[in-house]
């Protein structure tokens, strides 16, 4: 049993057990959140209606993981992944659990357990995609909607020029930002900022920073369409490998955890 724990609405309940198990999220418990007791009255905006409520109920909602992911990894990942997921599969429910929360909590990033990220994103994703605020940290290079961070950013066309997005490793949303600023420190001065490209893939790039050494892969949308920058950014390999030769690190892995 791979467990986490979720405090959420209980208006929300129904809708959020129902997305879960639509992602393969089962085992899903329900108890009353009594621990986060009496808070300040204040008003709700429910369906249209306004209300006015003297605490905050909320109910915890306990899933089991799904691990299909780690499974996944043990088949198709490159052999350190692979041999990571196995000894993950094979791990204790509470160590398993505790490094879920860990992650959860922000104390790592992508790089340092890929695997719980990957094991927590169909969950992150479903409390996003319903609007609901997944409860963790939200440092201020994050994803607005979770608080996750960048794996790739993309380029789409505007009016006069393209609007740069990111995209969120762990809830797979996306958010614009100013298109000269390092999404890990904040360094806006262009000269700081160099970008990198090559013929073997016209539509990547790679947006460095020479304050902070981290680099973000971007996709240029605005030539194609078509692409999808969490995917496509697989096709463009070879220019991390080249960006890590230069001592670069990248922000945040993508989905092939590099
Ligand atoms: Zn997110
Ligand atoms: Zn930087």
């Amino acid at each position: 049993m791979k467990k986490i724990e979720a405090i959420i609405k209980p208006f929300k309940l129904d809708e959020v057990k129902e997305a879960l198990q639509e992602v393969g999220v089962q085992g899903i418990t329900v108890t009353e959140a009594k621990a986060f007791g009496r808070q300040k009255g204040h008003t709700e905006l429910y369906r249209g209606a306004e209300y006015v409520v003297d605490f905050l109920p909320k109910v915890k909602i306990e899933i089991v993981v799904p691990t299909e992911r780690l499974e996944a990894a043990v088949e198709a990942g490159p052999p350190p992944l692979a041999e990571e997921a196995r000894a993950r599969a094979g791990e204790d429910a509470e160590i398993f659990a505790s490094r879920l929360h860990v992650y959860w909590i922000g104390a790592l990033d992508g790089r340092e357990d890929y695997l719980s990220r990957a094991l927590l994103r169909p969950y992150c994703a479903t409390l996003t995609g319903l609007d609901l605020a997944p409860q963790r940290p939200r440092p201020r290079s994050g994803c607005p909607a979770c608080g996750g961070a960048a794996s790739v950013a993309a380029r789409r066309p505007d009016t006069d020029s393209a609007r740069r997005f990111l995209c969120c490793a762990l809830c797979g949303g996306e958010w614009p930002v100013n298109r000269i600023r390092c999404p890990a420190c904040g360094e806006e001065d262009p000269y700081k900022l160099p970008t990198f490209q090559s013929d073997l893939h016209p539509t990547a790039r790679i947006e460095g920073c020479e304050t902070c050494r981290g680099y973000v892969k971007s996709l240029d949308l605005s030539t194609d369409g078509r692409l999808v920058p969490e995917v496509d950014d697989l096709a463009s390999l070879g220019l991390d490998l080249w960006a890590i030769e230069q001592g670069f690190k990248r922000i945040e892995p993508g989905l092939a955890g590099i």
